[in-house]
């Protein structure tokens, strides 16, 4: 721990209890130099594609780094509005917004869902910013277990608030595994409550036309319906969507927090994300990721319904020794530790992206059965 020069602990070196080297968690690049990266959640490989950087330097120079306001003051630029009605239109919803962050407009999306008359049903393997946009809400939260949906039901069955809502991931960011959008559909005309899939892994990876977890399902523009998604994985820029019927859009707009007292995102990052959504309307993006899963599929033995494989290790301190071995032969695979995971479950989260090559996937398989020959 720091001391003074005059040798006494100042009161932020003591503020925080320290942390165990196995507990630790460091700030780290994404495509390290001379390594190959395998937990980026950048997909599709748009994060530095010609024609998404050309969009966002055009933008740039025509206005700007900065929006200079919210966009219920100045700071509202209409690409954000094309963008909007660009991402509606592609995954069959009336209407849609986009807002902050993925961990922004879920804080905001809940909030403004959600108060004292509503009852919130939870997966408790949700991504975090949807925990704690459930607890901002001041709803009342139940979680049932991760895809119990007999136990969802039977809570459902018992709730007797004024509005129940749904709520969870599409494609889950630490299994790879997807909710039943089907049953949860069901489940929601039948108890009269509103469904919130968060797709921010699945949008631009699940399906053939990478239109993620609800499209595959049938489910696009529900009337019980919200779903959000996030630029920040596959469309490899920033910023965050929802979408649902416009009724529901027009209300966000006067209710959502994060989104009144938020600055506006800079207009080069709808740019960005037009020219992202342009590259995945095209195809080749998403089938060369697709392709790329069966190769790993091929080379491990591992069933892959998602480019997400949790490699499960167990104990935390095995977990990272795993990830160190992997980084010695070149790998980025990093390791995935409670509280993100539940406990006793640490695991390399590896993500496959289309901008893989084959040679790169077969060789991160060989150097897996090496380092964890006792693994799944
Ligand atoms: C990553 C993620 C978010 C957060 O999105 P950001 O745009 O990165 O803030 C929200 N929900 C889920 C399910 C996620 O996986």
């Amino acid at each position: 721990m720091q001391r003074r020069e005059d040798g006494r602990m100042t009161i932020q070196d003591a503020w925080f209890p320290p942390v165990p080297d196995a507990a630790r968690r460091v700030l780290r690049p994404a495509w390290p130099k001379g390594m190959v990266c395998f937990s980026s959640n950048d997909y599709l490989g748009l994060r530095d594609h010609p024609e998404v950087v050309a969009a966002a330097e055009r933008t740039l120079r025509a206005h700007g780094v900065g929006s200079g306001a919210s966009r219920l003051v100045s700071g509202d630029h209409p690409l954000w509005h094309e963008l909007a009605g660009a991402l509606a239109d592609w995954l069959g919803f009336e209407a849609g917004l986009t807002v902050g962050s993925g961990m922004l407009l879920n804080i905001g999306l809940l909030q403004a869902l959600a108060g004292r008359d509503t009852t919130l049903f939870c997966d408790r393997l949700n991504h975090a910013s949807l925990v704690d946009g459930a607890r901002l809400s001041g709803a009342e939260v139940r979680r049932f277990r991760h895809c119990d949906y007999e136990q969802l039901a039977a809570m459902l069955a018992r709730c007797s608030t004024r509005h129940r809502l749904i709520v969870s991931d599409g494609l889950f960011s630490m299994d790879g595994d997807t909710a039943d959008i089907e049953q949860l559909l069901r489940l929601a005309e039948q108890h009269d409550a509103l469904l919130l899939i968060d797709d921010a892994h699945g949008i631009g990876t699940m399906g053939r036309d990478g239109r993620g977890v609800v499209a595959l399902a049938g489910g696009s523009g529900h009337p019980h319906l919200v779903m959000t998604g996030t630029l920040g994985k596959a469309f490899g820029g920033y910023g965050a969507f929802v979408l649902a019927r416009r009724a529901l859009i027009d209300g966000l707009v006067q209710r959502m927090r994060t989104l009144t007292y938020s600055t506006a995102l800079p207009p080069l990052l709808a740019a960005s994300a037009l020219a992202a959504l342009a590259r995945i309307r095209s195809g080749g993006e998403v089938a060369r990721l697709h392709a790329n899963m069966r190769c790993f599929a091929a080379a491990t033995g591992v069933d892959l319904s998602s480019p997400i494989v949790p490699w499960r290790i167990g104990e935390d301190a095995a977990a990272l020794a795993v990830g160190e071995l992997l980084a010695q032969r070149g790998f980025r695979v990093v390791a995935m530790r409670p509280p993100t995971v539940p406990k006793g479950t640490a695991r390399l989260r590896i993500t496959l992206s289309a901008r893989h090559d084959h040679t790169q996937i077969t060789a991160l398989a060989a150097a897996l059965t090496e380092v964890t020959p006792a693994a799944e």
